[in-house]
């Protein structure tokens, strides 16, 4: 029986390789410097797996920036843009290229824009994405995953280089002209063809190739592109052991695909889908290996051995141990380093935990069990009952409430329509009512500021006195430029999410928990451990302050119960939905405290909303309606004249729309600014019911907007909605920008509702 590892995080520890790029990028640091501190980070990863007694190591799971952009280069996808520029470079593959496709390249007369980022799959992980052109040839342009197996060769380590599969890679690229898959797969092949003879020749034995995308729904065509590339590769390398890497999920309908595949070895997610292992093994031909991936690579909770026992057994008992690789479910890219460096964390809540250094631990704790040692197995038992009964996770009076939420607690008293004019009347505002996100520019001294208080530097008087002044100062901006719903800015939260779990009970915050996020920028998610509880009100005091400054409406400020859950890691010993729930009554309570303070407007935000819809299309609706569900929960508290806004900021809304109307929010303010029209079209086909706020302005660049600019977005916008369910506002929150610029551009802003409403 082998262990295998699909991939371990790659940012260092103490995020060296963050600062080594930074300073590199910044002209801190030589390449040579840069080059050698990504050395010795690879050497101390196969350092780590070798000491933990792992079999199947990987290479090339290192990366500058991201493992997809590490594929374009090894394949030569270099989009046009890029070519005049590669022109100009000794080594058409350097690190000068790679950077400019991930961060765009403004220097030395060029003016490229950087590759377009998205998510992978259900992470908080970015990747870039390809681009394929059909006018692109693709030839060997990077050998870094042969350069990082030679490298581990000479420490003595026979690694198992990692690749994207070559479906996945072309299933997560943008087709940008009337190329299609088949013929792309046809150029690519023998680029990765040739890779794979490279790896061969310098002494690999096992390859892994990720193809994450066979746990998603393929099309018909599709499949059969995969049948092509794996014979293909197959008839060139016959003596190459090919492991075929699943994760984020069951095979489900693609299980017998897979499996028909001429490779030696399948990788399978067994935390996200364990029932798929019977149909598996059903399935696997004789003498094919299956690599087990039983220990969570998504979340930081401590394996339950007695559980991954049972699925090892079983796969022993019907293919022999001898072709079981116990594993990961995925790479532990998404997990953080260590929890060793966890100094200050309750111990009671430490034991239950495992980060990724942990977790090689747990695979190789999960062979000696099955090699006889079951005294870890009794060790492990007892810390996992320990944590079914324990006083700090379970509260009575929480799972008491969960238990009587009934339908009316999700509804508002009336429905919109009766609801429109009351809030109408409530709040006197005009058509084409002015308002901002929420958050307003978070200058250095302010955080500073939350710094100093986190420390103890300074005392939580003078704190309260400086945010009070900051409040003071941007309700008398708002003022002056004659905006209508005013928001106090936010200036006391670090993080929309971090701001609440701090507050609540049952989270809990790491010291050096960092995940990648994308290149070199990590988070830190807080932990939600245990049933969640409010022990005090959390934004009622900043909100009330600024109320009391000013006659106009200021909008309460809250994350909604979705994001929260989405932006952590969650517990696992009850379903996530479950979670969410709590979370929305604790919302609940302060949307009930700030209503019951006087406040007229609220705004719940959801931007995470769409992040948690499954990768199959079948469980995509059950998620939506629940997620739904929990946001009209944490808001459906109040009287029909207190006005409910959200917020989400993310381009597509088409396949959603309904769901979005469904949770019923009063008011949604949504990022729009690159594609006002295609989302408002959308908003508009459903006649979408009630008032919308799409973003007239884009907050992720300095540029300030002309007024003409702005009034053209509202015509168009009355021509699709009806123009008094129309707000004006920015696209997100201002946290990001610089006071000058964002004072001018909502003048701007304030002046062309006045400029719409004249015409009105
Ligand atoms: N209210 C938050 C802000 O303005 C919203 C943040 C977000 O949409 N990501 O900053
Ligand atoms: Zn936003």
């Amino acid at each position: 029986m082998l262990t295998n590892i699909p991939g371990y995080p790659r940012i260092g520890s103490q995020r060296e390789l963050k600062k080594a790029c930074e300073n590199y990028w910044s002209g801190k640091m030589s390449l040579e410097k840069l080059e050698l501190t990504a050395r010795q980070l690879r050497k101390q990863n196969w350092d780590t797996l070798q000491a933990a007694g792992i079999d199947l190591i990987p290479s090339n799971d290192f990366s500058f920036y991201d493992q997809v952009l590490d594929m374009c280069l090894m394949l030569g996808v270099i989009p046009a843009r890029f070519l005049p520029l590669q022109q100009t470079l000794a080594n058409p593959a350097c690190l000068e290229l790679y950077f400019a496709m991930a961060r765009g390249y403004q220097k030395n007369g060029f003016d490229i824009t950087a590759l377009e980022m998205t998510k992978w799959f259900d992470t908080n992980y970015h990747y870039l994405v390809p681009e394929f052109e059909a006018a692109q040839t693709y030839r060997l342009l990077s050998r870094k995953c042969v350069e990082e197996f030679k490298e581990a060769l000479r420490h003595g380590i026979t690694t198992k280089p990692v690749l994207i599969g070559p479906l996945t890679f072309i299933l997560s690229g943008k087709i940008k002209d009337d190329t299609h898959q088949a013929a792309l797969l046809e150029k690519l092949l023998p680029v990765y063809i040739q890779l794979l003879t490279e790896l061969h020749a310098a002494g690999a034995e096992w390859v892994q190739l990720d193809e994450p995308f066979l746990v998603t729904d393929l099309e018909p065509a599709v499949k059969a592109l995969y049948q092509v590339a794996y014979a293909a590769i197959h008839a060139a390398l016959p003596g190459l052991k090919i492991l075929l890497t699943t994760y984020f999920g069951g095979l489900e309908d693609n299980t017998a695909l897979a499996l028909q595949l001429p490779v030696q070895a399948w990788h399978i997610d067994l935390v996200r889908a364990p029932a798929q292992l019977a149909d598996v093994l059903s399935r696997i031909p004789a003498h094919g290996r299956l690599s087990l991936g039983i220990v969570d690579g998504r979340n930081i909770w401590k394996n339950d051995y007695t559980e991954s026992i049972a699925l090892v057994t079983q796969a022993c008992n019907s293919i022999g141990a001898d072709n079981i690789m116990l594993a990961t479910s995925c790479s532990l890219l998404h997990c953080p380093y260590d929890l060793d460096a966890e100094t200050d964390m309750d111990p009671q809540i430490k034991q239950w935990m495992a980060f990724a250094r942990q977790k090689l631990a747990e695979v190789n704790d999960l062979k000696s069990i099955m090699n006889g040692r079951h005294g870890l197995l009794e060790h492990n038992q007892a810390v996992m009952s320990g944590r079914k009964t324990a006083a700090s996770i379970h509260i009575p009076a929480v799972k008491e409430r969960m238990q009587h939420i009934a339908p009316a607690d999700m509804q508002r008293q009336h429905s919109f329509a009766v609801r429109q004019p009351l809030q109408h009347a409530a709040l006197n505002l005009p058509v084409f009512p002015t308002t901002t996100i929420g958050s307003f520019p978070q200058t250095a001294a302010i955080r500073q500021l939350r710094a100093d208080l986190k420390k103890g530097v300074i005392t939580r008087e003078a704190y309260d006195a400086d945010i009070r002044a900051a409040i003071t100062h941007t309700i008398r901006l708002q003022e002056k430029l004659d905006l209508d719903v005013l928001v106090h800015g936010e200036f006391e939260r670090n993080d929309i999410v971090e701001y609440f779990g701090e507050q609540l009970q049952g989270f809990v915050f790491t010291q050096q928990g960092w995940v990648q996020s994308y290149g070199t920028r990590c988070v830190k998610p807080p932990v939600i451990y245990g049933d969640v509880i409010r022990p005090h009100t959390m934004t009622v005091d900043w909100s009330s302050f600024a109320q009391s400054l000013t006659s106009k409406p200021v909008k309460g400020m809250l994350t909604g119960p979705i994001t929260i859950l989405q932006w952590s890691f969650v517990r696992n010993d009850q379903p996530r939905m479950q979670t969410a729930f709590q979370l929305a009554l604790a919302i609940r309570d302060e949307v009930k405290d700030l209503e019951d303070a006087g406040i007229t407007v609220i705004q719940v935000d959801e931007p995470a909303l769409r992040e948690g819809l499954p990768l199959r299309n079948a469980r995509k609706a059950e998620y939506l309606e629940q997620a739904v569900q929990a946001f009209r929960l944490a808001v459906s508290t109040v009287a029909d004249s207190t006005q409910i806004h959200t917020h989400m900021c993310y381009a597509s809304f088409n396949d959603i729309i309904e769901h979005i109307a469904a949770m019923d929010a009063d008011v949604i303010t949504i990022e729009t600014s690159r594609s006002q029209l295609e989302i408002l079209a959308a908003f508009a086909q459903f006649r979408y019911p009630n008032e919308a706020g799409p973003g007239v302005y884009d907050i992720h660049s300095p540029r300030v907007p002309a007024v003409a600019e702005m009034e053209a977005l509202l015509h168009q916008a009355a021509r699709l909605l009806p123009a008094r369910n129309i707000w004006v506002n920015p696209d997100c929150g201002l946290k990001t920008r610089q006071w000058a610029e964002t004072e001018m551009a909502l003048r701007n802003m304030v002046e062309a509702a006045k400029q719409a409403r004249s015409q009105w």
